[in-house]
């Protein structure tokens, strides 16, 4: 069952057990916000209750990122009448595009999504998107009614479309930030994430800090998450420097991540190596005019 927290007047984080996810609620006068929707009709669903529990009010959703715990329980919310899916353009275009490739990633835990048999299975894009053509910082706001949220793109992070939700002193940061566990690097952009998360860290209204698994954190935390991401990404880069695989390998013991996390992280920091190498400064890629360019689409899990 779904555990909500009320973190502030109003603004509760909701957890459920599949895959660890938070999602959040926010509540204004004449419309709440639901922040990230599940894995599936199963999870969605058991979001959705837990928010009828607090109020009855019209929802608007926000997809953080394009992954599939973010996303595939939209049509959950839509049925429950949502119009208004709001995300980053890229997360619009990625959830279209790969979507459906998403699908047996939630095999075990949405089995009805996996195989898109039953009611509310079907993949819902994001209808509503930040300005701009997605390449730049952004920010928007959202009226609930006596509350304003503000939609932030900071830039490359964990995907190439992680929005962060800020209202009052709280910000939830989708997978931006991650508490109990290593940081997801399959689709990320490792050294403009730690160049985004000391942009979030300055945002000085914000306070508490939600993550998309886990447990709310303070700003010494995303500190701290920073200077160990840049501390990884600079002793794998050492080590890749000697060529020496068995040198790679012992070097792994040195890092602050767990061996399967760092393998993921050396294996996207060379893709990206090879990718820069080809003359394409990362921050200036438009992604989606340079596809295929591998760097972009559904969770690269085994897919590298
Ligand atoms: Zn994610």
């Amino acid at each position: 069952m779904a555990r909500t927290i009320e973190i502030a007047d109003g603004i509760y984080q909701i957890s459920t057990d599949n895959y660890r996810l938070n999602s959040g609620l926010i509540v204004g006068a004449e419309r709440a916000m639901i922040v990230d929707t599940g894995a599936g009709p199963r999870q969605g669903a058991e979001i959705l209750r837990a928010i009828r529990r607090i109020t009855d009010l019209p929802l608007v959703a926000v997809n953080t990122h394009a992954h599939f715990d973010r996303f595939m329980g939209n049509a959950v919310f839509k049925a429950d009448g949502v119009t208004d899916f709001w995300s980053h353009p890229r997360a619009g275009r990625a959830i279209e595009k790969y979507g459906d490739a998403q699908r047996p990633y939630v095999e075990v835990l949405e089995p009805e999504m996996a195989h898109a048999q039953g009611p509310n299975t079907e993949l819902v894009p994001p209808t509503r998107f930040l300005p701009g053509d997605g390449t730049r910082p952004a920010f928007t706001r959202v009226e609930l009614g006596e509350r304003a949220i503000t939609l932030i793109y900071l830039g490359l992070a964990h995907t190439d479309n992680d929005i962060l939700v800020g209202v009052d002193d709280v910000l939830f940061t989708g997978d931006i930030v991650e508490q109990g566990s290593d940081p997801a690097f399959d689709d990320s952009f490792p050294e403009l994430w730690v160049k985004t998360l000391q942009t979030l860290v300055g945002l000085d209204r914000y306070r508490i800090f939600v993550p998309g698994h886990g447990t709310p954190v303070e700003r010494t935390f995303i500190e701290r998450m920073a200077e160990t991401m840049q501390d990884a990404i600079q002793k794998i880069s050492e080590s890749a420097l000697t060529r020496v695989k068995g040198a790679t390998t012992a070097s792994m013991y040195q890092l602050p991540y767990s061996g399967g996390s760092t393998r993921i992280l050396l294996d996207r920091l060379q893709k990206l190596q090879r990718f820069e190498e080809q003359g394409q400064p990362l921050a200036a890629v438009n992604f989606d005019a340079t596809e295929p360019s591998g760097l972009t689409g559904p969770i690269t899990l085994g897919n590298g």
